[in-house]
């Protein structure tokens, strides 16, 4: 810095500071934002305090303010601001609507700062045409003597998302460094008294062992030390003190933290404009073996400790569990690396987990714990429906409880990670993992999605009876061509945003600890070494902080797919595009280091994922509580609340697809026949993915009936047929006793193993013997019931022409058995609604509901065949019925900014109780981009009294719920009509500008 400017500056200091402390009360108001509000509002009255100085503090705040809008706002005199005073007796008073007159007529202020907004504040063109005005204004209406000073804002974080970030080349000393040369500008040429340099400070600090860890999202700054710094520096501004050594700081900080802060606001003071080197300040302590230091400065000094073998194994993933044969358990453990970053692991009990957790904790130089996964899926031991059924009850609390269920067993058993929620939108139910996901609506995938988190991650990760959730798989791997699992995908941008990356959106919106990159390629580009998808979109967009694990052996799949030459090769392209954790393709723990010493993968990436990975660990307190307690299968298993959660969540997922001439429920006393190879099942009604399920546990459907309609009625059972094969040997005796019967009641569908991963149908209609046995029950007997078990929407056309009621169980878990049951005898009302379309035949595949329009819409037809569903999405049948009132809307124009509700009463108008879910679409009729005929856009599910009515309610928010986003992810909201579509009723309202 030159030398005449710091003299300047010394003047300034000099002159408007040394009388301050000796004033009785030292009055100071900021006129700024958020920046302002972390550096003013907090600490700054406490840090004066402590040195028995009285203050007054006030900030005039609203989010984001720019000097041309505080310009605005004085010349219009608008009650714009939120107005916070800190009084005398340390209470904080709030006047919202608050001019900036008033404000500055409210007391005899010694100080009035200013500021620019953030990301404008190296930018001096956003400052000349306002900032001398503003100054006037202020000048003009200020008590005399008061002091009109200049705060520094500070310059963002390495790894910031924040969008004017990229206005300094998203690098943090350009961005520095212009801050600097505006606010000297400023200063100088507005006659300021002084620049409170917090940006310096902040920079100071950076080079210290907390080092890029001030800010708390990228720019505002950390709660607690980032906060302090900022208002250190304002202290030994003002009051001209040395502020090293003041006895106050927040609760808690480590001292070498505090001192380290207020070292670094001092030298800010003495050297407004330029960065001092404070990177000798170490802390003695190990910090990241300290639970009261903030996780981020515990990260930088693990770090900071890592060599390069241990950095690279952190970023892989084996397995653990898979030898059953107790004595090999030992060798295993030793033959893994103690600093391995990550296991599946998959035994049900924590002994191994710990036994290995030690050899981590024990046998490695810094006993880095080990993060252990596991795929539960629906359900660890107690075993819920699929996914796709899950989605079927349009309950989100529900599903947020059975993933609690989960989350328990998990972690009690020593797993702290679960690779679900599965959010990818499907249309296709050839792809056998339809049965994963939350159907095939992305709004939906979103909802489910955020549930699950909610229920895997509780309120704390460190809970013991929590779990990280992963969103996977990561993206568009739901549009597999043809079903065909693990193959190319085509996704245009426009698609990619508006249906793939919807739920993901959501899902990282509301905090999902880790994502996995999936084994689609994406137009071209696999998604495990996509940079758009993980880095330009997942990082740099949505800001999302969590580890990237890849699928399991997808990077070394880069090569089968065309895109790396070798494994080497792909781990260069999937840690570069954004893959921090290797799943099972071992090419980190191979090639990482060469990569790293041949310049083709960066330290600093490397770094990054590192950091990623250990932050999820410190989140889940495993540096503090590294073993999994003891305890028994009963304490984790199967507790009463799990499998009531269990039970209601069956009840409240299968859907009754038809019930002609109220054929169900059954009358007691009736003669039934229970026949089908899902009949006796157990095993078969798990579902793909049945974590720990028991067999034993599963209840069987003819058992259930049997005992739900007691002996009154008389239940009989034959198997009838297998699921496939050609065996009719049994026919004859089925059709004798169905004759007999009553109903039968036929029990039908897929293995559990049809569906699932690496599990597409080309055919996926129930098969001829199956059929056969439909048709010839049907020839004899008097009621047919269906009921179906399966992973899939299934093309059962000519079996539900035949069938008086079907009912769609699904894969239910452990409890399907009561509840069809129950569902048969009326116990249990039906709420369920499909989640996904069931097509008439394979060749209407893709088909689901709000396809974007046809530009012949009463053309184009199949000649041969129906071009409509069997069964809609949102299809589902109750025993009571529902009408739907007139709705009433609070709004019909509206404008971005705006919030309105629409309500709708709804009259169970049938003789039971019965619980009605109501969706909310809209359409938008025209616009740049077109849109889909209908999208949900809400739902809502409720239990109505018989006779009574209820009123549901969308509370629309015009900027998230009628806006679009155009083929780069950009909300767009535009002027014109758009309706609203809820049951049989429409509304349309005007959007204008
Ligand atoms: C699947 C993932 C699963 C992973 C780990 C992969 O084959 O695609 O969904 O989480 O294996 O088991």
């Amino acid at each position: 810095m030159n030398k005449l400017r710091q003299i300047f500056l010394v003047i300034l200091l000099g002159l408007s500071t040394a009388a301050s402390a000796n004033k009785e009360i030292i009055r100071i108001l900021a006129i700024g934002n958020s920046f302002s509000e972390d550096a003013i509002e907090n600490n700054l009255y406490e840090l004066a305090a402590a040195d028995g100085i009285k203050t007054i503090i006030a900030n005039m705040y609203i989010g984001g303010c720019s000097l041309e809008r505080h310009l605005d706002n004085a010349r219009g005199n608008k009650g714009a601001y939120r107005y916070r005073k800190l009084g005398l007796d340390g209470i904080r008073k709030q006047t919202d609507h608050m001019t900036l007159e008033r404000a500055i007529k409210d007391e005899k202020w010694d100080y009035i700062s200013l500021q620019q907004a953030s990301g404008l504040s190296g930018r001096y063109d956003t400052y000349t045409p306002f900032l001398p005005a503003l100054v006037a204004y202020v000048r003009k209406l200020a008590p005399k003597g008061c002091k009109i000073v200049w705060h520094q804002t500070w310059s963002y974080s390495i790894d910031s998302t924040h969008g004017s970030f990229k206005d300094y080349n998203n690098d943090q000393m350009q961005m520095y460094y212009a801050i600097m040369d505006c606010s000297e500008r400023a200063a100088r040429d507005n006659r300021l008294s002084m620049v409170v340099p917090s940006g310096t400070a902040i920079q100071n600090a950076r080079t210290t062992f907390i080092g890029d860890n001030m800010n708390r999202d990228g720019y505002h700054l950390d709660l607690s030390y980032g906060r302090y710094t900022a208002a250190c520096t304002w202290y030994e501004a003002i009051f001209h003190r040395s502020v090293v050594g003041n006895n106050y700081a927040p609760k808690g900080l480590h001292r070498d933290i505090v001192f380290a802060v207020q070292k670094s606001a001092h030298e800010a003071v003495n050297h407004p404009y330029e960065i001092t080197d404070l990177s000798y300040i170490k802390s003695n302590d190990i910090l990241y073996r300290n639970p009261s230091i903030p996780t981020e400065i515990r990260i930088t000094d693990l770090i900071s400790r890592m060599s390069l073998k241990e950095k690279i194994l952190q970023l892989n993933q084996y397995t653990l569990g898979t030898n059953n044969i107790e004595n090999n358990k030992g060798d295993e453990v030793k033959n893994i690396p103690a600093e391995i970053g990550s296991l599946i692991y998959f035994p049900t009990d924590p002994k191994l987990r710990n036994q290995m957790q030690r050899h981590a904790i024990e046998d490695s130089r810094l006993g880095i714990p080990i993060l252990f996964g596991y795929d539960c899926i629906h359900g660890f031991r107690t075993i819920f429906p699929i996914p796709l059924a899950q989605a079927c009850s349009w309950n989100t609390s529900l599903v947020e409880q059975s993933c609690r269920v989960a989350a328990q067993e998990c972690r009690m058993s020593g797993v702290d990670w679960t690779f679900s929620p599965m959010v990818d939108v499907s249309r296709d139910p050839r792809w056998g993992r339809v049965a994963e996901c939350y159907g095939e609506d992305p709004y939906a995938n979103g909802v489910f999605g955020q549930a699950a988190i909610r229920g895997y991650q509780g309120k704390k990760l460190s809970d013991s009876v929590s779990i990280a959730a992963c969103l996977k798989h990561y993206v568009g791997y739901g549009a597999s061509e043809a079903g065909r699992d693990y193959v190319y995908t085509e996704i245009s941008r426009q698609s990619l945003w508006d249906t793939y990356l919807v739920p993901f959106e959501k899902g990282v919106k509301s905090g999902a600890a880790s994502i996995m990159s999936s084994f689609n390629n994406i137009s071209g580009i696999p998604s495990s070494a996509n940079q758009y998808t993980l880095t330009e979109v997942l990082r740099n967009k949505w800001g999302f902080r969590g580890p990237v694990v890849s699928d399991w052996g997808a990077i070394e799949q880069l090569i089968n797919q065309n895109m790396a030459r070798d494994l080497k090769d792909a781990g260069q392209l999937a840690l570069n595009a954004g893959v921090d954790i290797d799943m099972m393709s071992h090419s980190y723990d191979k090639y990482l280091e060469e990569l790293i010493t041949e310049k083709k993968v960066s330290m600093e990436t490397l770094d990054e994922a590192v950091r990623r990975i250990l932050r999820i660990k410190f989140q889940l307190g495993l540096f503090e509580h590294p073993y999994t307690p003891d305890s028994t299968p009963s304490d984790r298993f199967l507790r009463a609340n799990s499998i009531e959660t269990a039970r209601q969540m069956s009840a409240e997922s299968m859907v009754l697809l038809k019930n002609n001439s109220s054929t169900l429920p059954l009358h007691k006393g009736m003669k039934i026949l229970v026949t089908g190879p899902i009949a006796n099942a157990t095993h078969d009604l798990l579902g793909c993915w049945w974590g720990h399920g028991v067999d034993s546990d599963i209840e069987r459907l003819n058992e259930s009936i049997q005992k739900e309609f007691g002996p009154d009625s008389e239940v009989r059972y034959l198997k009838g047929c297998d699921f496939d094969g050609d065996d009719a040997t049994h026919f004859q005796e089925v059709e004798k006793l169905s004759r007999w019967a009553d109903v039968v009641v036929m029990c039908m569908g897929e293995k559990g193993s049809w569906s699932g991963e690496n599990n597409s149908h080309a055919y996926i209609g129930l098969p001829d013997i199956q059929r056969s046995l439909i048709k010839r029950v049907k020839s004899v007997a008097k009621k047919l019931v269906l009921v179906l078990a399966n992973g899939r929407p299934m093309t059962i056309t000519e079996e539900a022409e035949m069938a008086d009621a079907i009912i769609e169980m699904w894969q239910p878990g452990l409890y399907g058995g009561s509840t069809v049951a129950g569902i048969l005898s009326g116990r249990i009302n039906p709420s369920g609604h499909l989640a996904m379309t069931f097509p008439r035949s394979q060749g209407q595949i893709p088909i689901y509901y709000g396809r974007r329009n046809s530009a012949r819409r009463h053309q184009g037809f199949y000649k041969d065949l129906p071009s409509d569903a069997l069964y809609d999405f949102g299809h589902g049948l109750s025993y009571t019925s529902f009408s739907y009132g007139n709705p009433t809307i609070s709004k019909k124009e509206v404008r971005s900014g705006d919030k309105f509700t629409v309500t709708i009463p709804v009259t169970n108008t049938g003789e039971r109780d019965g619980m009605e879910t109501v969706f909310w679409y809209v359409s938008d009729p025209y616009g740049s981009v077109t849109r889909p005929d209908k999208e949900l856009r809400h739902f809502e599910k409720k239990l109505i009294r018989k006779g009574e009515t209820s009123e549901f309610q969308f509370n629309v928010n015009v900027d998230s719920d009628l806006c679009f986003v155009d083929s780069e992810g950009k909300r767009l909201l535009e002027p014109g009509e758009m309706t609203i579509i809820v049951g049989d009723k429409q509304i349309v309202i005007n959007i204008i500008k």
